[in-house]
């Protein structure tokens, strides 16, 4: 990990220009695929739903859903039977791998940040945590022990930290948590990174003992080492993608030109 003053100087997005409606969605909608709540070949919400959801028009929400199938994000048929859905796992690999292009020197600010919230969260669970809050993370943590495709895994993975962030009962770290994620959706690629699932399901099992413990301590400490594989994760699944986050800062014309490759505008 870098050192302090080998960080990139990162300004976070805020700026005078406020976010139009339609970035503000776009936003949205990736953070909702990207933290597993729409998961690949999702039919998304109705239009008229989802703009109630946002707030906003549905004119407006249709230049989102524009700009997020030509980013290859969604796939929009048309027709009676026609709507949005999110597109299939390879397809969104591919977006991660570009959206990781273009980000991957805030790596380091993304993870420290979840950290942060994360181990927060399994401290708070492990003092404030009902046996029906025990309950729920078992159920969550069991569905992750059944073989499961990278879509469902995606999920269960959501599951199992919001009902460590039910269970600490701090909705605003909840949310922080769910924003984290949004920034980052971990690339489990089953083909690629083979047996790291094994290994995420015992960091979320040590996760959970020691909540069960009722050992705050302890939970933030196995939260860390699970986040910690997680980065290690992310690491290998870039290089892989033949992403390297020091090289970053200047190739987004790299980024641009293999985007351009698969014939997909920015
Ligand atoms: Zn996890």
């Amino acid at each position: 990990m870098a050192s302090e003053n080998t960080r990139p100087d990162i300004t976070p997005e805020i700026s005078l220009a406020p976010e139009t409606a339609s970035d503000s969605a776009v936003r949205f909608l990736r953070a909702m695929i990207f933290a597993g709540e729409l998961g690949p070949g999702d039919k998304l919400p109705p239009e008229r739903d989802l703009g109630a959801r946002l707030g906003i028009s549905r004119m407006t929400l249709r230049l989102a859903l524009k700009a997020l199938e030509s980013t290859g994000y969604i796939v929009t048929t048309r027709g009676s039977r026609g709507g949005s859905r999110v597109t299939d796992s390879e397809s969104l690999a591919q977006c991660w791998n570009q959206w990781m292009r273009q980000h991957a020197d805030e790596l380091d600010d993304i993870f420290e940040y979840r950290t942060t919230v994360e181990t927060r969260l399994a401290s708070l669970a492990a003092e404030r945590r009902t046996d029906e809050d025990m309950r729920a993370m078992e159920r969550a943590l069991a569905a992750e022990r059944r073989p499961q495709d990278w879509a469902s895994l995606f999920r269960t993975d959501i599951d199992i930290h919001r009902s460590i962030a039910r269970a600490a009962r701090s909705p605003r770290l909840e949310q922080a948590m769910l924003a984290a994620r949004g920034e980052l959706f971990v690339p489990v690629d089953l083909d690629r990174l083979q047996d790291s699932e094994h290994q995420v399901h015992d960091t979320h099992a040590a996760i959970l003992e020691a909540i069960r413990d009722q050992d705050p301590s302890g939970a933030a400490e196995q939260m860390r080492r699970h986040i910690d594989l997680i980065r290690e994760l992310t690491d290998k699944a870039l290089a892989l993608a033949g992403i390297h986050p020091s090289r970053v800062g200047a190739p987004r014309a790299s980024g641009a030109a293999s985007l351009r490759s698969r014939g997909r505008p920015e």
